[in-house]
């Protein structure tokens, strides 16, 4: 029987777990090596080892009615999309509102989680913590993961020949904080991703020439969809699910490159992916097309060799006078406190968690990772749902792994709804967002019935199905529902609209 539980940090995933355990009557107990909540979104000006980094201007891409906890809608002054200190206020809101902080052991890292000798049958395990150079262990009962996955930077030095000889400074994008200290000089940055493009779009203000290196290309959106509104709220509806779950794969993936390619040719401007139909996660940047029009930021192919003080690209080109390399090339996932790392990632680095959650190899079902997954979605209500789950879950009110499925139910194969031809590779897992909540919520009894709402309520029906997919959906009805959903889903284009 699951009681204590060990939430391994205190970042959004990690306040939505403490939440759902308290919701299901167990004790949880969060451990967080930092002074503060929040995780990546409590900036700070050096990057801090263990903890995400993220530089000063970062602004959400999802937008506020997307983004909030499911029963904790964002206050009405706050913009649609927002700086991260504002971000970082209403974390705190919600922490303060849900009386979380109590829950919370600050400045105390996680060193080990191992199994304990019984493991097999009480599936408890012993946690070890260093606060002020002092030790303890405690044993759990279930341990959910929630220290995040943009932590431990990308860095593939072998994929760079010649940078040992680079008399230039370069460091990964998870160090850049502001732009003044590069005022002047010639910067190459490494990698179209969000950050990246962030990092080069800022960086054109101040540098004499940022160079934006791409391997194979991304979408680039705007957060500002057409008529004014948000992307998200536009784009993530049921309705679009379901087209693209009727429509031939050829069809689908038409519209889909039409639809992304409706501000602008994305190949006229060099950003074109090399695989325009895979549904990886696109690049938000407002400015980046307009930037790379008026020449200060220069799109270049991949990097073939670091010479002295100069590079040279794929295509041949050569830069000279290069000041500073800036690698944007992402995170890898890391769990250093794990006495066996490879229950939570497999020796090829691939991810195998049983509905992106569970280790499907452990005997009992104790051990959570939040927040892992990636989609078009955002990560708040992704997570929060994971934690509903997870914590059922450890309460054995729905079943967890394969082997101890309902019958009937079959065992999947590999993680649910991942699909390699639709999302592309990666080191965490790519889906589909309105279906993975789906998945999550059937499991619980909390997804929005709409043949129901059609008959008693179509209005909302109507919203539920042909507007934004917001997380007041996931708890409209079920166990946890929250009173003031309904409310929530009918007013949400007011509050974006101001
Ligand atoms: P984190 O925020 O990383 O929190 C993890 C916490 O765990 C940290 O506080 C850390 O100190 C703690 N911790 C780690 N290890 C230990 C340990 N051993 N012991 C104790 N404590 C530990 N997502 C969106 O949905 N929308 C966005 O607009 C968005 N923008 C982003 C912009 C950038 C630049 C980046 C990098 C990511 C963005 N993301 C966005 C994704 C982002 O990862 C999530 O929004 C979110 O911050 C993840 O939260 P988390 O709680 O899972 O992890």
């Amino acid at each position: 029987m699951v009681r204590r539980v060990a939430i391994v940090g205190a970042g959004v995933s990690g306040l939505a777990a403490i939440k759902c355990c308290r919701e299901e009557g167990l004790e949880p107990t969060c451990f967080e090596r930092s002074e503060d909540i929040g995780g990546l979104w409590h900036y700070t000006d050096h990057a801090e080892e263990g903890r995400a980094s993220i530089y000063r201007t970062v602004f959400t891409n999802s937008c506020k009615e997307m983004m909030c906890y499911p029963d904790f809608p964002f206050p009405d002054d706050h913009p649609n999309y927002m700086h991260n200190t504002k971000l970082q206020e209403y974390i705190r809101k919600f922490a303060n509102h849900f009386k979380l902080l109590q829950h919370i052991r600050f400045k105390t890292m996680v060193t080990k989680v191992k199994k304990r000798p019984d493991f097999s049958v009480t599936g408890q395990w012993d946690v070890v913590t260093e606060k002020d150079g002092k030790k303890e262990t405690e044993v759990f009962d279930a341990v959910m993961i929630c220290s995040g996955h943009h932590v431990y930077p990308n860095f593939p030095a072998a994929s760079f020949p010649g940078i040992q000889k680079f008399k230039g400074c370069y460091f990964h994008s998870r160090e850049y904080k502001e732009p003044e200290k590069f005022r002047g000089k010639k910067v190459l940055v490494i990698g179209l991703g969000n950050s990246g493009s962030d990092i080069a779009v800022e960086l054109s203000t101040v540098a004499s020439q940022v160079y934006l290196s791409s391997r194979s290309g991304s979408w680039v959106m705007s957060r500002v969809w057409k008529d004014g509104y948000p992307w998200d709220m536009k784009t993530v509806t049921r309705f679009q699910t379901w087209l693209g779950t009727i429509l031939p794969r050829a069809l689908s993936d038409w519209l889909y490159v039409r639809r992304m390619n409706w501000p602008f040719k994305h190949e006229n401007l060099g950003l074109m992916p090399v695989d325009g139909t895979i549904r990886k996660e696109p690049v938000f940047n407002d400015d980046l097309p307009s930037r790379i029009a008026c020449g200060v930021v220069v799109m270049k192919p991949n990097v073939k060799e670091f010479r002295e003080t100069s590079v040279l690209f794929q295509d041949g080109t050569v830069q000279e006078d290069v000041d500073v390399v800036i690698f944007a090339t992402g995170y890898s996932f890391c769990y250093p406190f794990m006495e066996d790392e490879t229950i939570i990632k497999s020796r090829d680095n691939s991810n195998t968690l049983y509905k992106g959650i569970f280790p499907p190899q452990l005997e009992k079902p104790t051990l959570a990772v939040i927040g892992l997954v990636q989609s078009l979605g955002p990560i708040i209500p992704t997570s929060e749902l994971q934690c509903r789950w997870a914590v059922k879950v450890f309460h054995g009110r729905i079943l967890g792994r394969c082997g101890i499925k309902r019958k009937g139910e079959t065992c999947p194969k590999e993680p649910c709804l991942l699909s390699p031809q639709r999302y592309g590779t990666s080191n965490t897992l790519q889906l589909d967002y309105i279906t993975y909540m789906d998945e999550l919520a059937t499991a619980m009894g909390v997804k929005p019935s709409l043949p129901k709402l059609l008959l008693t309520d179509p209005r909302l029906a109507l919203e539920i199905f042909f507007g934004p997919c917001t997380p007041y959906q996931f708890r409209l009805m079920g166990p946890g529902k929250w009173s003031g959903a309904r409310r929530a889903i009918l007013t949400q284009w007011d509050r974006i609209l101001g």
